[in-house]
């Protein structure tokens, strides 16, 4: 059976998550999970944030599920997910934006997805004083990460084969940070030119390549966020579209998300640890079950059928409306959702 890492987290982590456990076993998924630790609990029982033994599993398995992590803060810490990022080299950050009947929003056919570059630019935290008074930070792009996340956001452009259109839009300010920035924008869209005149995107007949300033991109994508299929950001402008594009949906309780590098992939609850709210049984669960069903579609996984199985009854609960969390205006518990979710698998296998 296929092993797969479990991260409990923090906060509201081991409610979530206890969520999935019982979805996937009740949905008789064959994998076993392997439980390791990261976070404020990995400190307080092994004495460190990312325990080598973590990241260790994670190698070995190769594939990860994760529900939110706790740095603490002031105390000289790095970022525990940004560690994670960095050990196992998972350049990318995956964001699918996807609208879900049921959960009230303005926008009704969003389907894009984000793909961020995850190893450098403003978030490589390199930084220092300059005296008392001034502090800066390097922000560094290179062609070779340009050129890497260019690769794996065309990929998925044509894994996803629109009906409507196939298009990558590339994110920046190159209009202010030209040699930065510009060098982010000149190696994708290089790369994608190359790509389309040696016909190396064969699966799909065409495809669009166009560029936005982070500014308009936000415009847009608050103004008409159907008429995007995949953006390519670096790490800060990806970062804060993707917590936009998540608000367009519904909000960081119902978007899945995932890290991913040429070896590993980690899949991610996208909110945080939400302390004001643990240990109560009201947390939604959905953001880490539909990155559970991303991870099932993993080519390290592969089980499809499992992931259209669980996926259709998610989107049957909330479409019902009867049984969700606070977060999306029901009086559900986390537990009476996962039940509900469940009684919907069996539904759907009558069918
Ligand atoms: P952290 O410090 O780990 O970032 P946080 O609570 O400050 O945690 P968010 O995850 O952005 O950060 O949470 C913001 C608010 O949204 C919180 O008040 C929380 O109650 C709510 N929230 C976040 N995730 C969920 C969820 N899965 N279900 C219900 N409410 C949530």
């Amino acid at each position: 059976m296929k092993k797969v890492v479990l991260i409990p987290g923090d906060g509201i982590g081991p409610e979530i998550v206890e969520s999935v456990k019982k979805i996937f076993k009740a949905a008789d998924v064959q994998i076993e999970w392997e439980e390791h630790l990261a976070g404020e609990s990995a400190l307080d029982k092994l004495g460190f944030l990312l325990p080598i033994s973590t990241v260790g599993a994670i190698r070995k398995h190769k594939i990860a599920l994760k529900a939110p992590l706790t740095t603490p803060v002031g105390k000289g810490f790095r970022s525990v997910n940004v560690q994670m990022r960095k050990e196992l080299d998972l350049f990318a950050n995956v964001r699918p934006i996807v609208s879900l009947e049921g959960v009230k929003t303005p926008f009704k056919n969003v389907d894009l997805v984000i793909v961020r570059e995850n190893t450098e630019g403003l978030y490589a935290g390199i930084e220092h004083m300059v005296g008392d008074d001034a502090a800066e930070t390097i922000r560094v792009i290179t062609r070779k990460a340009s050129e890497r996340i260019g690769r794996f956001a065309l990929k998925m452009v044509v894994e996803r084969n629109r009906i409507s259109e196939n298009r990558l839009t590339i994110v920046h300010k190159a209009n202010i940070m030209k040699l930065t920035d510009g060098l982010f924008l000149s190696s994708i869209k290089e790369l994608a030119e190359k790509y389309i005149s040696e016909g190396s995107l064969h699966r799909i007949k065409t495809m669009t390549v166009d560029d936005r300033i982070i500014d308009n991109m936000c415009m847009q994508l608050v103004q008409r966020p159907e008429t995007v299929d995949v953006i390519v950001a670096p790490n800060c402008h990806g970062d804060i579209i993707s917590d936009l594009c998540a608000a367009l949906v519904g909000g960081l309780g119902v978007a899945p998300g995932a890290n991913i590098g040429d070896d590993c992939a980690v899949y991610e609850a996208i909110h945080g640890t939400a302390p004001d709210i643990a240990g109560k049984g009201l947390a939604n669960p959905t953001s880490l079950l539909l990155s559970a069903v991303m991870m099932l579609r993993d080519k390290n996984i592969g089980d499809h059928d499992n992931a259209d199985k669980i996926e259709a009854a998610i989107k049957k609960t909330l479409r019902e409306g009867k049984m969700v969390t606070g977060d999306l205006g029901g009086s559900a518990s986390t537990m009476e959702y996962t039940d509900a979710i469940i009684a919907n698998l069996w539904a759907s296998e009558r069918r």
